[in-house]
C-alpha cells in the first residue's frame, strides 16, 4: 500500500476525497501548508477546521510552518494578477515544493492536493506545480481529477452536513479584494 502525503488547503475542499480515500482503504497523511492565507486569523481559523475534520476521521494532520511574508516575496510583481493566473501558479509552486519536500524527507510514496478539487482554480497550473515539486524526489505526483466520479456533489453535501465553515475568498489578501 502506498504511503499518501494529502496537501490540505481547508476542510470543504479535503472533505469528499478524505472519505473517498478512506473508502478505498487509503489512509493518507494530511499535510496543511497554506501560508498564502490572510490574515493570520483566518489561516487559524481553516487549520482549526482541517483539524476537526482529521479527527473525526481518525487521519493524522501535519501542520507546516506558517510565513506569509516568505509567500509575499515568492509572488511579488504578481499582486494584480487575476485568479488562475501567474500569482495562483507561483502560489501553488511555494506550497507544492514545501508539500513534496516533506513527502521525501518523511517516506511518502504519492502526493496529491485538495487544492485541485475547487473549480475556481486550474487543474493544469495545479498539475504543471505538482510535477515540478515532485521531480528529482523520490515522490510520486498523483493527478487524479478530484472533481470527477461526483466528488463535487459529495463535497457540496459534506460541507452542509458538518456544518463547515465555508470561507469566501481564496486565501492571499489580493483574493478578497477581487471578490468582496
Ligand atoms: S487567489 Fe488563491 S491560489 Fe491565487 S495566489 Fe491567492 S491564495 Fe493563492
Amino acid at each position: 500500500m502506498s504511503k499518501i502525503l494529502l496537501h490540505t488547503c481547508c476542510a470543504p475542499c479535503s472533505s469528499a476525497i478524505v472519505e473517498w480515500m478512506l473508502a478505498n482503504g487509503m489512509r493518507p497523511v494530511i499535510f496543511y501548508s497554506n501560508s498564502n492565507i490572510y490574515p493570520v486569523e483566518e489561516y487559524e481559523h481553516r487549520r482549526s477546521e482541517c483539524a476537526r475534520y482529521a479527527a473525526e476521521n481518525g487521519i493524522m494532520m501535519v501542520e507546516d510552518q506558517y510565513d506569509h511574508t516568505s509567500w509575499l516575496n515568492c509572488t511579488t510583481g504578481l499582486e494584480g494578477e487575476p485568479e488562475r493566473g501567474a500569482r495562483c501558479l507561483q502560489c501553488f509552486r511555494y506550497r507544492l515544493k514545501r508539500a513534496a519536500q516533506y513527502a521525501q524527507d518523511n517516506g511518502f510514496d504519492l502526493l496529491t492536493t485538495t487544492l485541485a478539487s475547487s473549480r475556481w482554480k486550474s487543474l493544469d497550473q495545479i498539475n504543471m506545480a505538482g510535477r515540478e515539486a515532485c521531480e528529482g524526489t523520490s515522490v510520486e505526483w498523483w493527478d487524479k481529477n478530484w472533481r470527477k466520479g461526483g466528488l463535487q456533489q459529495r463535497r457540496d453535501q459534506i460541507i452542509r452536513e458538518r456544518n463547515f465553515y465555508n470561507q469566501q475568498y481564496c486565501g492571499c489578501e489580493f483574493s478578497i479584494r477581487k471578490e468582496l
